[in-house]
């Protein structure tokens, strides 16, 4: 899932301080998961900024909508019927989210979250990177460890002469994602696989290569 955080308060009141009438909405998905830009999360941040606000004698009026997804535009058109009055939007999605609001509404939007990366939860209230978006997946050469990421070099071929009891050297709160591939092919009995010298990876697939498109004729309409 898309992991992201929320921008501070005195960010957020900097960003749409100026509204009369400001909307905030939430997403659903992802943001929702890792606890940034759900419904709790909306309704504690208008709170807050209503409190501020009032004790400063400042009177933009804040209304809050969630939508089941913002990085879908079948979604987004849900919320033409709420916008009376509205002059900005704070969205609360990823930055995908606040894009697609951004081009249905002629109202100005900015983000209240900052995405930070595509990662899992490692435990509750802790999120880690797992997947760096590459557009070329090799995760059947590394036994399902992602050196792109988990490797602080990105190395193809590994490992590099700065490992140490299964460590990266960029510290010891870090593991060494070859140390974890090796363990994993070791294991699986398929250690031909770091044998195998692997070529320069192909970046153009990745964001290098400019924005991307995924195309499926099959369910297009
Ligand atoms: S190899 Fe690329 S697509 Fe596969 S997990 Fe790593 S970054 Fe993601
Ligand atoms: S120590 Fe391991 S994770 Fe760190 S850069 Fe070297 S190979 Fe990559």
């Amino acid at each position: 899932m898309i992991v992201a955080e929320q921008k501070t308060l005195a960010e957020i009141d900097r960003l749409v301080r100026d509204a009369k009438k400001l909307m905030i909405v939430g997403c659903r998905e992802c943001v929702t998961v890792c606890m940034a830009g759900g419904e709790k999360e909306v309704e504690i941040l208008a709170s807050a900024l209503r409190l501020k606000w009032e004790n400063e004698g400042h009177d933009t009026k804040i209304v809050t909508a969630m939508l089941q997804r913002q990085c879908e535009p079948e979604y987004v058109a849900e919320l033409e019927k709420q916008l009376e009055g509205v002059d900005l939007i704070l969205s609360m999605a990823c930055g995908v989210g606040v894009q697609y609001v951004a081009e249905k509404y002629p109202i100005w939007v900015v983000p209240g979250l900052n995405t930070k990366f595509a990662g899992g939860a490692v435990e509750q209230g802790v999120w880690t990177e797992k997947c760096g978006l590459c557009g070329e997946c090799i995760l059947h050469l590394t036994g399902g460890v992602c050196p792109v990421i988990r490797c602080s070099k990105s190395l193809m071929n590994g490992p590099c002469g700065g490992s140490h009891d299964g460590k990266c050297e960029v510290g010891t709160d870090v593991d060494c994602a070859w140390a974890l591939i090796y363990e994993r092919l070791k294991k699986m009995d398929r250690l031909d696989l770091m044998l195998d010298m692997q070529p320069v990876k192909d970046w153009s697939k990745s964001r290098d290569g400019g924005p991307r498109k995924v195309v499926r004729e099959d369910v297009r309409l």
